[in-house]
């Protein structure tokens, strides 16, 4: 299969296509770099079945492929909230641009989605089937409403077109090839506590998230990708059920590093999600997925990641 993945060169991009060639595909990967990096991808640059192509998604591509995985968009608050206006554009006109090449090739098409399409949820856990609860006009509305209308446009591209849509609801990942400076907690606090510095706890630190560990994110989005059922077009879920606050993930990164960690409180961040958790029924039942990685066991990878990372750069 010729496959085009969008945010090749990204945290989850890369791993992403490191999972296809191995599976024997031939793999197109597009980046603009604005938060990707060439360094995720080296290993396979020079590869006959991978090419990177330098490209922004909100102009149009011209390219013979069977499955897009479009996953270009900047997802940590600091990034997606640095040009608001370019995250609408990545994720509106990025989306139009995709959705009409796999209508044009007849490609198979997934969405990077987002369980910020819950927002700040009044429903608990997160099923697909809640519509959520956002913001329209706060700091996070560029990322997650830009989100809530790719998943409008993939929908109407499906019933209109007949393009065949997958959409896949990603809650919180974290592990190797995050950036540094990435700003999601996950690496931030990993980091800060390398450096010896004090983790920075946003708020009272008693707000949750569902932690998935990269590898089992990937499974999942294969096997979604994989999935042909009747409902293939319907979005899921992935993410673990396990409901984790930043001050148990402080506890737990403690217990990985074997020693107490220090904390500084800062402010917590406009329209913050008090509570995330995903219901991950449907991706059991139909995809047979579920996370494998334990939080301690992924935090320990990603760790190790770190380490050889900062020791480089140093
Ligand atoms: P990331 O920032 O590491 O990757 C995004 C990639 O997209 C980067 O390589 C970036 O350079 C590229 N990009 C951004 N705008 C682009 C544009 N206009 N044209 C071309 N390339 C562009 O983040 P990630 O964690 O790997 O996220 C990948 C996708 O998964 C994103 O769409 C994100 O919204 C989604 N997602 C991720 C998570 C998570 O926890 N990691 C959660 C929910 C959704
Ligand atoms: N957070 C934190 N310290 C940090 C970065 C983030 O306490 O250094 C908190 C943040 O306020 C949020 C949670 O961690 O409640 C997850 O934040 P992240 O940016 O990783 O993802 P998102 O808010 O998009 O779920």
């Amino acid at each position: 299969m010729r496959v085009l993945v969008t945010g090749g060169a990204g945290f989850l991009g890369s791993h992403l296509c490191d999972r296809l060639v191995t599976d024997g595909h031939e793999v197109i990967a597009v980046d603009n770099l604005f938060t990707g990096s060439k360094r995720n991808i080296h290993h396979l640059l020079g590869r006959h079945d991978f090419e990177l192509i330098r490209h922004d998604i909100v102009n149009p591509l011209l390219v013979e492929v069977d499955w897009i995985f479009n996953l270009a968009c900047p997802a940590s608050p600091v990034h997606y909230q640095y040009n608001p206006v370019k995250t609408v554009k990545t994720s509106v006109m990025g989306m139009l641009n995709m959705l009409g090449l796999a209508k044009r090739v007849k490609a198979r098409i997934l969405q990077a989605s987002t369980s910020e399409v819950y927002g700040d949820p009044a429903v608990h856990p997160q099923v697909e089937t809640y519509w959520g609860n956002v913001n329209p006009i706060g700091l996070r509305a560029c990322y997650d409403e830009g989100k809530r209308v790719a998943e409008t446009l993939m929908c109407d591209y499906h019933r209109q077109n007949a393009v065949d849509i997958r959409i896949m609801r990603i809650f919180n990942t974290y592990g190797p090839r995050m950036a540094v400076g990435d700003g999601r907690v996950a690496s931030n606090f990993i980091v800060q506590a390398l450096q010896g510095e004090p983790l920075t706890v946003y708020g009272d630190g008693s707000q949750t998230r569902s932690f998935c560990y990269v590898e089992d994110l990937i499974n999942g989005m294969i096997a979604l990708m994989e999935y042909a059922g009747p409902d293939a077009h319907e979005p899921v879920n992935i993410g673990s059920s396990d409901e984790v606050s930043m001050n148990e993930l402080v506890t737990t990164l403690g217990e990985v590093l074997e020693r107490d960690l220090d904390t500084v409180r800062q402010p917590l961040p406009q329209d913050d999600p008090v509570r995330r958790r995903a219901d991950s029924t449907r991706a059991r039942q139909r995809l047979g997925w579920q996370p494998r990685i334990s939080l301690k066991e992924g935090l320990t990878r990603t760790v190790e990641y770190f380490r050889e990372v900062l020791a480089a750069s140093a």
